[in-house]
């Protein structure tokens, strides 16, 4: 069974990049049959805060990200909090020290500050020397003696190379000789990401992990605290950092990517997955990405490119309009009652079937259910004329009226066989005719066809709105 999972840290909102690493763990998952695990990475305790993970659960709900196991919901391989998993951190942990696996380390922050002074000095890459990777059982128990209180590390070996085989860079080779002794745990005994990531990865079988490029390095680290536990590993792939459009690592300062604030805008969820699905994965032309189960049959991993991806909001804009106009005019008219229930009993007195259509045509210019509302706010309410400079009465007014009134079928097109023939007849110029007359209907200068908007409004209401003015 195929088993991924997403492992935020609680410490900011689900964005642009954690969602994308998110939907593609769960179109894998789904693609494969197999199940989709959100685990809560918050063992840094002082920037992780409760709330946070509450807010990227929700706001994968509403992507419709739902997980098979998480920590709201549970499941066989719970808590799927780490801070609540220490017992499992604390026997593994025991177990790596029995195995003389990891060895305390007493370097104080200002000897490993000089270390990587020294080291940029030389051009060498940063990394642990491994001080006290070999200090003897005596001078260990001296320094705990004095109280000295130490931090725990994995002993790499010391030479030869690793290939990690990532689903999509291929064969990546690191020299052992490179990779420092890194921490599993702190002096202040709290485990470290690394390692508690491993232990979970392999005690939740989590069998594939697709995570964000920046974590290349921590696979190799992450395989060989699984092995030193005897522990199997997960196939690794990782995807590229999302940039901004000036090449930048996304942020505030970037430009938008909160999911949440986009939710707040009014942006549909279709349209952010839509939007997601293609950066950096190329799926067919055919393939409708507005349509979930369409994306997990067209997903693939070999698809996915390793050039970074830049996050423009010009197409996460087009995937919003074409979303919009997915869900239809009869969805738009729910979503205008839930924010204005006053509107039920004009809609309801209106032509639905050429409301559907106004809205259609309306919506086709907006990005959001409040866009399109306030540009059908006429609609509802008569739009206030007392500012409006041209005569509002003229000549030709009553004619009209009399004419509309005994007009037999109020619909479009016998609506604008009449208004026409009826200018022309009189030799009306289009600005003395319908220019008035679009904005006694609308109060609007530019809009829908007239005849569409006469026959969504109705005839009572068309005759009321020319007579009023
Ligand atoms: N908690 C880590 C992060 O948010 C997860 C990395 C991983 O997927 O292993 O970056």
């Amino acid at each position: 069974m195929i088993r991924t999972r997403f492992a935020p840290s609680p410490t900011g909102l689900l964005h642009i990049g954690g969602a994308r690493t998110a939907l593609f763990n769960w179109l894998f998952a789904k693609k494969n049959r197999g199940q989709f695990i959100l685990r809560i990475e918050d063992t840094d305790q002082e920037r992780s805060r409760h709330e946070y993970a509450e807010m990227l659960n929700e706001d994968l709900t509403w992507l419709g990200l739902c997980s098979d196991e998480n920590p709201w919901s549970g499941g066989s391989y719970g808590p799927y909090t780490q801070s609540q998993r220490f017992e499992y951190y604390e026997h593994y942990l025991k177990i790596l020290k029995e195995k003389g696996a990891i060895y305390p380390c007493f370097c104080t922050p200002e000897q490993l500050a000089e270390d990587r002074r020294q080291q940029l000095e030389k051009s060498k890459p940063p990394r642990y020397e491994g001080r006290c990777r070999f200090l003897s059982t005596e001078e260990i128990g001296e320094k705990i003696a004095k109280g000295e209180r130490p931090c725990w590390r994995f002993a790499v070996p010391e030479s030869g190379f690793f290939v990690l085989s990532d689903l999509i860079h291929g064969d990546i080779s690191f020299d052992y000789a490179e990779i420092g002794d890194f921490v599993v745990q702190r002096s202040d005994n709290w485990p470290t990401y690394l390692f508690t990531a491993a232990l979970d990865d392999a005690l939740m079988h989590i069998t594939h992990v697709i995570r964000g490029d920046e974590h290349i390095k921590n696979a190799v680290l992450q395989i060989l605290i699984q092995k030193a536990l005897g522990l199997p590993s997960p196939f690794f792939g990782h995807v590229p950092m999302i940039v901004s459009m000036d090449r930048q690592k996304l942020s505030k300062r970037t430009g938008a990517d909160a999911i949440r604030e986009f939710r707040e805008k009014g942006y549909l969820p279709e349209a952010l997955i839509a939007y997601l699905s293609t950066l950096s994965w190329a799926p067919d032309s055919s393939v409708n990405l507005l349509d979930k189960e369409e994306i997990i049959m067209a997903f693939s991993l070999e698809r996915i490119a390793s050039s970074s991806p830049v996050h423009d909001e010009t197409h996460l804009d087009h995937w919003q309009s074409q979303a919009l106009r997915a869900r239809g005019p009869q969805w738009l008219l729910e979503e205008f009652i839930k924010l204005d229930s006053s509107i039920t009993a004009k809609i309801l007195a209106m032509n639905l079937r050429f409301l559907h259509l106004l809205l259609e045509d309306i919506s086709g210019a907006c990005l959001t259910v409040l866009e399109v509302l306030e540009s059908s706010k006429w609609l509802f309410d008569s739009p206030d004329l007392s500012e409006v400079k041209e005569n509002l009465s003229p000549e030709w007014k009553p004619e009209i009226i009399e004419i509309l009134r005994q007009t037999q079928e109020w619909e479009p097109a016998i609506l604008d066989k009449t208004l026409r023939s009826w200018q022309k007849g009189k030799k009306l110029k289009g600005k003395e005719f319908f220019h008035p007359l679009r904005l006694l209907l609308s109060g609007e200068e530019k809009g829908p066809a007239i005849p569409l908007e006469m026959a969504a409004l109705g005839r009572s209401e068309t005759l009321r709105r020319l007579e009023r003015a």
